[in-house]
């Protein structure tokens, strides 16, 4: 059995299955039996169960909320706000099952008629980390299962707690077996198996880039579709001309989401020069009265790393900006909690080749980078080997629009801290990955195309 801990205390909250090879195969293989006839089943029908699994988990939405606070470590308003962006993608993707039209194309031969099919693209694996439990497996799971295929995941063993609850309400709403399966175990050894089975024609994998590129390379040998989701090492410019108030709570809403445990979350703040200490001095204020704490409380509180690991990667990137001329302006260490909880930490003084410039942080750290002028911000924003989303605050549209076509990342987001909803396509390039999750363009991930020349129609 793989133990499961409360990140906030250290106790054993849970526990999962640690499946045996031969389990996850026999998982593996009901995932691949399932598809022929799921595949055909009517659109509306796969819709239909989708959307009640999205019912009967929006109705006990406080259930699943308290799981996530318990493996995960978040506050209670931050996991009910994952839940409600994760049932957007089942109730988005319910709908869009019936949507996924196909073409006539105006035909090239005489007597003839071009068609294109979009068939599923067959069993898919999906693979997911711990940072949103529920959220990342409904938006896997949804699209997947709209479009036809059958899907195995495999959650994170950090938070697997949500993931079975999860399942149990699948099977409640009449998702059979074999069309979502479950499994927990070594992610090394389930990895292999996803990655060398030729039925499984699909892989998408949310997590580092390191793991995702040995999954990719792993599922070249059978040129599986691969959708990966991974590092990220965000920018946060703010201009000059930038509303400050805005700016500034749009970086610390973003930022302490999730303690910084994100790969959205902003990691390294670009400040024009003419703004940049009132910014920090504004960010500074919110940041204060803001409380650490574990998470079952309304309140929005920053709650605990996720583990030691995590605790030490951040403590050793504060100490190393420090060491090279960083200034603390606030916290700057573990906190007096002890345990995996570390003070939200503002950072001035950065420069471009300290460690934690190159580093996706995922803890509570605000770390401010001066800059002069666009052209310079941008050839640094794009000094980056990720490309997942870039934040900038200005009132020109001219710029606005400049940025959006310069920087290099697949998500731009202009005068706002907020990226994801079930309607958008999110997805990085470079080292962040490729493929898209949510929107129109999220299920097309999943589906292959088919032309058919029908000649010979004059007979
Ligand atoms: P991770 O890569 O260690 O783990 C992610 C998942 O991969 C987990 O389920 C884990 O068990 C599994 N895994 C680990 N080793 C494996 C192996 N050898 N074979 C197969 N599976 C394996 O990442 P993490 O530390 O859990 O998550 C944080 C990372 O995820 C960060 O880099 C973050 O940026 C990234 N992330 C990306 C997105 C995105 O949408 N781009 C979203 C959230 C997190």
């Amino acid at each position: 059995m793989i133990k499961v801990f409360n990140p906030a205390d250290g106790s054993v909250v849970g526990v999962a299955p640690e499946m045996t090879s031969a389990e996850v195969q026999a998982a593996i293989d009901r995932t691949c039996q399932a598809f022929p006839a799921w595949s055909r089943t009517l659109a509306k029908t796969r819709g239909d169960l989708l959307r009640r699994w999205f019912e009967l988990m929006r109705d006990d939405k406080r259930l699943f909320a308290e799981i996530i606070v318990k493996e995960n470590g978040k506050c209670i308003s931050e996991a009910m706000g994952e839940i409600d962006y994760g049932l957007g993608f089942i109730e988005w993707y319910a709908e869009e099952a019936k949507r996924v039209y196909g073409d006539t194309i105006p035909s090239h031969a005489a007597n003839a008629q071009v068609l294109v099919f979009k068939e599923p693209a067959g069993p898919t694996a999906a693979i997911t980390p711990w940072n949103f439990p529920f959220m990342m497996i409904a938006r896997k799971i949804a699209t997947a299962l709209a479009a036809g295929c059958t899907m195995i995941i495999k959650p994170a063993e950090l938070t697997p707690l949500t993931a079975y609850k999860m399942l149990e309400y699948a099977r409640k709403a009449g998702i059979p077996e074999g069309v979502f399966e479950m499994v927990t175990g070594n992610p090394a050894r389930i990895g292999e198996l996803f990655t060398g089975d030729p039925r499984i024609r699909k892989i998408s994998f949310t997590g580092s880039t390191a793991v995702g590129k040995m999954l990719a390379a792993a599922s070249g040998h059978d040129l599986k579709k691969m959708t990966l989701e991974l590092g990220g090492n965000a920018p946060f410019i703010v201009f000059d001309d930038a509303g400050i108030e805005q700016a500034a709570a749009g970086l610390v809403a973003a930022k302490l989401r999730n303690s910084g445990q994100v790969c959205i979350s902003p990691n390294r703040i670009y400040v024009q020069d003419g703004i940049h200490d009132r910014l920090v001095a504004a960010v500074a204020e919110k940041v204060a009265g803001i409380r650490v704490d574990q998470g079952l409380q309304e309140e929005f509180v920053v709650g605990p790393l996720i583990n030691q690991a995590g605790l030490d990667k951040v403590a050793g990137l504060v100490e190393d900006a420090r060491e090279h001329g960083a200034q603390v302006v606030l916290g700057g260490k573990p906190h007096a909690k002890g345990g995996l909880f570390y003070e939200p930490t503002i950072l001035t003084g950065l420069t471009d080749d300290m460690r934690i410039a190159r580093t996706e942080i995922f803890g509570p750290v605000f770390p401010f980078y001066r800059f002069k002028t666009e052209e310079e911000v941008v050839a640094r924003a794009n000094r980056s080997e990720y490309g997942l989303v870039a934040y900038a605050y200005t009132r020109d549209h001219a710029r606005s629009f400049r940025l959006s076509r310069d920087i290099e990342a697949g998500m731009v987001i202009l005068n706002s801290g907020s990226v994801g909803t079930a309607s958008v396509p999110f997805g990085g390039v470079k080292h962040s990955g490729y493929g898209r999750e949510g929107s129109h363009y999220g299920i097309e991930e999943y589906v292959e195309v088919k032309y058919v020349l029908m000649a010979g129609l004059d007979a």
